[in-house]
């Protein structure tokens, strides 16, 4: 909110300079060129959002608008939306996002200043001006009243070039007075401009660290590859279009087998190692639609859209024979490292938790039933 009353305090006041001062152009440009500005910086902190899809249609509709903004009055309303999504988007930027708000608050509290300083300029050329004004009056009816009042031709003359001179010391002095406003007004432009640079600077630096965070919290860090939370994003997204178009899919969980004796038997090290080359097998064995997750410890899930079940198990046996006889050595000993696999596939009425307790179940099962093996059904 602050933020807000900030930029419209601002906005304001650039409106009311322009539409008093309508001989500036330079002011009126500059306007515009900090309102095009702002319109850009809240776009893009737009795009950074993890909108949730219920706002989806009101971003996408913020996004056309601030695209086009072109006055204050259209930004107020947009900056509110913004701050709205803002707060509807939390998530783990959420601390980014105050910080970014408070260095864009300093600027703008800057541009205000920059505004209110432009107003008190104004009022003293305003000042200067009127008092050139009476200079001139005074000098001219002194004139008058020297002609009227004098008889001879060089007095007159004298007095008449005293006056002139006066008139035009004065004249002098206004236009020197007037340099160093408009020097003053260029020098304020110039600073203006530089903050507004330094703000795209800024920003496209939060954009970076926001872009990092965002692959980095969804990502496993031992194996590169996505982590729970991205896999629960992309299981959403499958989930409506299975509702929304029927489009069936399948799940699959394997759980490494007794990976508690690799461990033991040659280090952690090697089992990370383990942990790493399963990752690369599945990922050579499966489709690039195929979305893998490390779920957790040695355990990964596969999501295989536009699947069957049937199809699902042919997948799941080719990843399971893969790493079978994948050639794994630690300090010279060949390591057995096997795969259980259970998989299911979508039903009307499921959730991400109702088909991940079905292919968790079959995977047990595959366990109860020796080990290495793949038990799939609908
Ligand atoms: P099962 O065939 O029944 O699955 O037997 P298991 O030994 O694989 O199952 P269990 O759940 O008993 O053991 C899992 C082991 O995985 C225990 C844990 O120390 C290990 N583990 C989990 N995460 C990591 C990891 O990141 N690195 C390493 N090296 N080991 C891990
Ligand atoms: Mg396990
Ligand atoms: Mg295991």
């Amino acid at each position: 909110p602050e933020v807000v009353s900030t930029l419209l305090s601002v906005q304001k006041r650039l409106v009311s300079l322009t539409v008093a001062d309508d001989t500036d152009d330079d002011l009126s440009r500059q306007q515009e060129v900090v309102t095009a500005r702002l319109a850009a910086r809240m776009l893009e902190m737009l795009k950074q959002l993890n909108v949730p899809a219920q706002y989806l249609g009101p971003a996408r509709d913020l996004m056309r608008r601030l695209e086009t903004a072109s006055d204050a009055e259209v930004l107020e309303a947009c900056l509110e939306e913004l701050s709205g999504l803002m707060r509807a988007s939390g998530g783990n930027l959420e601390a980014d996002i105050q910080n970014y708000l408070m260095s864009l608050n300093q600027q703008l509290a800057y541009l205000r200043s920059f505004v209110d300083n432009s107003d008190a300029l104004e009022q003293t050329q305003r000042q200067r001006n009127n008092l050139l004004d009476q200079t001139v009056r005074q000098d001219l009816s002194k004139i008058h009243t020297t002609v009227q009042n004098t008889r001879d031709i060089n007095e007159l003359k004298q007095s008449v070039n005293a006056q002139l001179d006066s008139l035009i010391q004065a004249m002098n002095a206004h236009k020197a007075s007037e340099n160093e406003h408009l020097d003053a007004l260029r020098r304020e432009r110039n600073e203006l401009i530089e903050r507004v640079i330094e703000m795209e600077r800024e920003t496209a630096s939060f954009r970076q660290q926001a872009e990092d965070a965002h692959v980095e919290s969804r990502t496993d860090p031992l194996t590169g590859m996505p982590n729970r939370l991205a896999f629960n994003q992309a299981f959403d997204e499958e989930l409506k279009r299975f509702q929304r178009y029927g489009e069936a899919f399948s799940l699959c969980v394997g759980d490494l087998d007794l990976f508690k004796n690799i461990n033991d038997q040659y280090g952690h090290l090697a089992g990370d190692k383990v942990l790493r080359l399963t990752a690369k097998v599945l990922r050579q064995n499966l489709r690039e639609v195929d979305f893998i997750a490390r779920f957790g410890g040695e355990e990964f899930v596969i999501l295989l859209p536009s699947t069957s079940g049937n199809d699902a198990l042919q997948a799941a046996e080719k990843v399971r024979t893969a790493l079978e006889n994948s050639p794994f050595n630690f300090q010279g000993q060949p390591v057995k490292v096997t795969i259980s696999i259970g998989g299911a596939e979508i039903r009307e009425d499921d959730t991400l938790d109702s088909l991940f307790e079905r292919a968790d179940q079959r995977m047990y099962e595959a366990k109860q039933a020796g080990r290495n093996k793949v038990v799939l059904g609908d």
